[in-house]
């Protein structure tokens, strides 16, 4: 393992515990919030860097970072610095007047991808909804379909607004929900045969696939990378029919996987894609990229009232510039690689709990046998007693999304807890 230190890491300093704890009562909370999620019973009160401490003062190395979002862990200067500065100055006005930062940040997202022109909204579904609009305008002007289908992976996760749960190939976050919105069909992913036969399928009449949304590695749905194979094939696909190509980067993009965007492992470019998690380090923001087909929006066609505000564009251009400045990418591959290493050797002392671990970067999972009754969420509750926070991707992924910033010792310090809590719950 590589014992060269690339990154300064801030949670490693002495200063960084909090002083005292004040208790929380989360009794309380639930009487006033709705109870739309299934929480872990700690309320956290304080970060750096890589580690986070909750109301009771117990602290915990964070390997969920917001889920895949705290790009540079908690507190980091360059972040503190940039929107302390940008809410002194100016941080919201509305898209009625031009915006220098978010001229910038959409300048620096076409400096380093395949982009050619950038919109700005709030959030990853947000940034979906604005694709699966474009993608409809698309079918409707270039194409001339007349109602057109957009297929989707089965086992795939694109948000949870009306069309983003349709799109989304699980049904259990469609459940009770419908109507659900009308034009999506679902393929498995990674299979060339079935999105050929499912695009000639609906080839009838009006109808015929205009887009297809993608994610480059599932996420949610557990971790799963893309295949170079059938990326490289549906590309050519989408060139000669004019399919939109549409990848939902929200998860992966902004150097989570080691590159600065999941497209990049597979060899292809999209015609659109989307970001939001990580791009601005954990202040909200949403991104949608077209490379081609730019001006299918027209003045009037969507907008967003406090998409690309001054506040999240000096975020995310803060993000962005440490990520180049610190090398953060080597860091991410570096780390990774680590990781996995760790994680397999974990697998490999319990085979019989674990079948596989994946992952690019730092975006990984460890899979659990189906054939047991442990999930994933029992390994996190475990984890988190143990003072590692971790997240599920579904019900038998345990999935590991550090900050970026994460150093060879806090790798090394995860799977020591890691491997400890497994100890205690193998049979
Ligand atoms: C998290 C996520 C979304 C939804 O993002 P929100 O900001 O929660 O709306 C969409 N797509 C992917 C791949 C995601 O991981």
């Amino acid at each position: 393992m590589s014992t060269e230190t690339l990154v300064e890491n801030p949670s490693n300093t002495a200063e960084s515990k909090p002083a005292v704890s004040t208790p929380y009562n989360l009794n309380e909370f639930d009487t006033s919030v709705m109870g739309t999620y299934g929480r872990f019973p700690i309320a956290l009160a304080q970060g750096k860097g890589c580690r986070v401490w909750d109301t009771e003062g117990r602290e915990y190395l964070d390997f969920v970072a917001g889920i895949a979002t705290c790009t540079l862990g908690h507190g980091h200067p360059a972040l503190v610095e940039a929107v302390t500065q940008q809410i002194q100055t100016l941080h919201h006005v509305s898209n009625l007047y031009y915006i220098p930062q978010q001229g910038e940040l959409a300048k620096w997202i076409i400096e380093h991808s395949c982009a050619d022109r950038v919109f700005f909204c709030n959030s990853g579904a947000e940034a979906n909804e604005g694709a699966i609009k474009l993608a409809r305008k698309y079918s409707h002007k270039v194409l001339g379909i007349e109602k057109p289908v957009i297929l989707s992976a089965k086992a795939s996760f694109h948000g949870r607004t009306l069309a983003t749960i349709t799109a989304t190939g699980q049904p259990k976050y469609q459940k009770n929900f419908d109507p659900l919105v009308p034009g999506f069909q679902y393929v498995p992913y990674n299979n060339i045969e079935a999105l050929e036969n499912a695009i000639a399928d609906l080839d009838e009449g009006n109808q015929r696939v205009g887009a297809i949304i993608l994610e480059a590695l599932q996420g949610e749905g557990g971790v799963r990378p893309g295949a170079r194979e059938y990326f490289l094939e549906l590309r050519k696909i989408c060139d000669e029919t004019g399919i939109l190509l549409i990848l939902d980067e929200v998860q992966v993009g902004v150097g989570r996987t080691g590159k600065y965007w999941g497209y990049e492992h597979l060899g292809i470019e999209p015609d659109v894609f989307t970001s939001a998690k990580g791009l601005a380090g954990g202040i909200p923001i949403g991104a949608l990229m077209c490379k081609k087909f730019c001006d299918i929006f027209e003045p009037g066609d969507h907008a967003s009232t406090f998409g690309g505000n001054p506040f999240a564009c000096a975020a995310a251009l803060a993000v962005n510039q440490t990520l180049e400045q610190e090398n953060l990418l080597q860091n991410v591959q570096q780390r990774g690689e680590q990781l996995r290493t760790q994680l397999r050797a974990i697998a490999a002392k319990y085979p019989d709990i674990f079948v596989e671990v994946r992952g690019w970067g730092l975006i990984n999972g460890m899979e659990l046998n189906a054939d047991i009754e442990l999930t994933s969420v029992d390994i996190v509750k475990a984890a988190m007693a143990e003072g590692l926070l971790l997240v599920p991707a579904g019900p038998k992924v345990v999935r590991f999304v550090p900050p970026l910033i994460v150093s060879a010792e806090e790798v090394n310090q995860a799977a020591q807890i890691l491997e400890r809590t497994v100890g205690q719950l193998a049979p």
